[in-house]
């Protein structure tokens, strides 16, 4: 059986150890696993959105309202735009996966920063799309601008992962729209704002508002209900951008991309904002033990303007070896050498889970 060629070397990719592979390989009990390796949220979700996917289940014999009518109504009164303004996809990953078949063809490219989400490059890639990437690890604008200007036919879409996902820099959003307006109208700018509800928290000046995307001809904010809502087990996203976008993107949806159960819960976790709130909180408090441990014990750290923090470790510590040891304990981290880094990702976890990272880290370093 032959596949499409630009596939054919495309190896299956492994998100992150799961607990259950954990569980079978060292035999350590489910209890005792901490997981911090996929930027989940520590404290689970809001009890609204729970109780709202418990009562969905009743209509499981039913599609869902394919309109998705309550949850664009929702983020448009969040967002302050229009319900025309959004598509909803099954996780954000759909949401580019819709892009890139919108914009791409193998003799089209996609352009992004060196060290960023691996899906830009692996949806790209299904399509046989080109990858430029800046020599810079982040988001170094000029380099960015470089390179569109240099390949300016090719390159139809441009990622911006604000903040960035795995090292965890970000933008202004000043420098973002300037970035925005040099480049053309038929070119797409995706702000994978994944990460954007812990950036805004921290600093204003990282705020990138949906109601001001809109606006523009050229540019589509993504957001997920994975990370800072802590519902990644749901599979929920959203695009937002003009109305002409929008329209050209949703004609990659099939219908009922997301579960009654999911929808249920997207809806009833934006009631909540206390949550999103106490996430936030606990977030940044928390990452402060881990930039004064990395201070006190010599690790080279990115700040962070995410839910994780990214250590870099020099040539006298090996980064696989410290992840492959803390496994065998039922630490479960993120390793960055499939990104060329001798790093770790380290989600950032409730204050329990974090005492017991940085102690068994200690033991490595
Ligand atoms: C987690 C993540 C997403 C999307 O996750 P979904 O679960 O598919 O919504 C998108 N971009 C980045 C940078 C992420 O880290």
């Amino acid at each position: 059986m032959n596949f499409n060629p630009q596939i054919s070397n495309l190896p299956i990719y492994e998100a992150g150890k799961p607990i259950e592979l954990v569980i079978r390989e060292f035999g350590i009990n489910p209890k005792d696993i901490i997981k911090l390796a996929s930027n989940e949220n520590p404290l689970g979700c809001s009890p609204l959105a729970l109780e709202a996917m418990e009562k969905s289940i009743k209509s499981a014999n039913l599609y869902p309202d394919d309109s998705y009518y309550e949850l664009k109504e929702s983020l448009a009164n969040l967002y302050m735009v229009n319900s025309k303004n959004i598509v909803i996809g099954s996780g954000s990953d759909q949401v580019i996966e819709f892009i890139m078949h919108a914009k791409l063809d193998p003799n089209k490219a996609i352009l992004s920063a060196g060290v960023t989400f691996a899906m830009y490059g692996i949806y790209a890639q299904h399509i046989g799309a080109k990858i430029y990437k800046t020599t810079s690890p982040n988001h170094d604008l000029n380099e960015l601008k470089a390179l569109y200007n240099q390949h300016k036919n090719e390159i139809k879409v441009i990622f911006l992962c604000l903040p960035n996902n795995p090292l965890g820099e970000c933008l202004d959003a000043s420098e973002v729209y300037e970035f925005i307006s040099g480049v053309d109208s038929d070119t797409l700018v995706v702000i994978d704002g994944a990460y954007m509800e812990f950036a805004k928290f921290k600093d204003n000046k990282k705020a990138i508002n949906p109601k001001d995307i809109v606006l523009l001809s050229n540019a589509i904010y993504l957001g997920t209900f994975s990370k800072a809502y802590g519902l990644g087990g749901m599979r929920v996203g959203y695009g937002i951008a003009n109305e002409l976008i929008i329209n050209g993107v949703s004609k990659l949806r099939a219908p009922f991309n997301i579960t009654t159960p999911s929808l249920a819960a997207a809806i009833a976790a934006i009631k909540d904002q206390n949550f999103i709130d106490q996430t936030l909180q606990n977030n940044l408090k928390e990452m402060s033990i881990y930039e004064k441990f990395a201070q006190d014990n010599h690790i080279e750290f990115i700040p962070s303007y995410t839910n994780f923090i990214t250590f870099v470790f020099d040539n006298n510590k090996n980064s696989t070896k410290i992840c492959d040891n803390l496994l065998r304990k039922g630490i479960i981290l993120r390793n960055l050498q499939s990104y060329g880094l001798n790093a770790i990702r380290i989600t950032i976890g409730t204050k329990e889970q974090n005492i017991k990272v940085l102690e068994a880290l200690k033991k490595e370093i």
